[in-house]
Parts: C-alpha cells; sequence; structure tokens
C-alpha cells in the first residue's frame, strides 16, 4: 500500500472544484485517509516545493500556492502515487492526457487544479508537513 499527499490547488478551490477531484480518486478506489481545509504560509510552501529552490517558477509559484486556501488530502492505495499521478495528468493541462483532471480543470502550467507526490519517500515527506499522525484515520468502515 501506498500513500500520497494531494492538494486541491487555489485554481480549482476558486472554481468550487474539490468535491469533484476528491471524488474521482474516491472513485477510483483509493481510500481517503487525512482531510483540510489551510491557507499555506510561505514557510510552508517553501518546505513542500523545497525540490523547485531553485527554479526560474518557484518565486511565483510560492506566491500562486499562498494566494488562497487549499484542501489538503492523503490518499492510500495500491501503487497510489502512480495511479494518482495518471489521474491527475501531466504538470501542463494543455499536454495532459484527454479525461485527466488537469486536462479537464487546469488552466495552464502553474493553475494546473491539483498537486501529487512524486514518489512515495516524498510523499511520506510532504504527508508530515501537512498532517499530524493523529489527523491520518487508518482505512475502516467509515472510509472503505
Ligand atoms: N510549475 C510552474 N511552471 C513550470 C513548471 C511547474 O509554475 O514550468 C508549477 C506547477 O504548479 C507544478 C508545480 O510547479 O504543479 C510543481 O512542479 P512539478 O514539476 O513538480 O510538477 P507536478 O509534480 O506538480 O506535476
Ligand atoms: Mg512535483
Amino acid at each position: 500500500m501506498e500513500r500520497s499527499l494531494v492538494l486541491i490547488k487555489p485554481d480549482a478551490m476558486q472554481r468550487g472544484l474539490a468535491g469533484v477531484i476528491i471524488g474521482r480518486l474516491q472513485g477510483d478506489g483509493l481510500k481517503l485517509l487525512a482531510l483540510k481545509m489551510l491557507h499555506m504560509d510561505r514557510s510552508l510552501a517553501e518546505r513542500h516545493y523545497a525540490v523547485h529552490r531553485d527554479k526560474p517558477f518557484f518565486r511565483d509559484l510560492v506566491a500562486y500556492i499562498t494566494s488562497a486556501p487549499i484542501v489538503a488530502a492523503v490518499f492510500e492505495g495500491e501503487d497510489a502515487v502512480e495511479r494518482i499521478r495518471k489521474i491527475m495528468g501531466a504538470t501542463d493541462p494543455a499536454k495532459a492526457e484527454k479525461g485527466t483532471i488537469r486536462a479537464d480543470y487546469g488552466l495552464d502550467v502553474q493553475r494546473n487544479a491539483t498537486h501529487a507526490s512524486d514518489s512515495v519517500e516524498n510523499g511520506r515527506k510532504e504527508i508530515a508537513l501537512f498532517f499530524s499522525g493523529k489527523e491520518i484515520f487508518p482505512p475502516g468502515p467509515t472510509e472503505s
């Protein structure tokens, strides 16, 4: 079983797409283990996107992700990391496969609706930035 952090980014939040996106992941059989709405501050954004520190888009990305409240979630499932990234599609919505979340809802390469972890190890680190152990629920009768 793998876990992934998922973020519903400001552009999707502003268009009321949180439920639709969470529903798509649940509809694929991925289990929702944790969920919260929060407004990321710069410190959290810089830690979450630390691997992109030296990229030309980093400053804009931090400004964007801290511009409005987001929803953060943890999903679990077999091959969850790869499955979720496939459901979301390519980073640039214009290049994302038809029927993916980013193709359907992304606006441009920055405002691409969602974030998902790109490896199990990065997922573990990202989840720890957003959720305490107590906020992550084991899959059971309440969520299956
Ligand atoms: N991003 C951007 N410009 C780019 C590439 C990426 O603004 O040229 C933003 C975009 O919001 C993306 C995030 O930075 O989702 C992280 O980039 P990454 O390459 O990790 O893409 P992802 O893993 O989200 O598909
Ligand atoms: Mg990434």
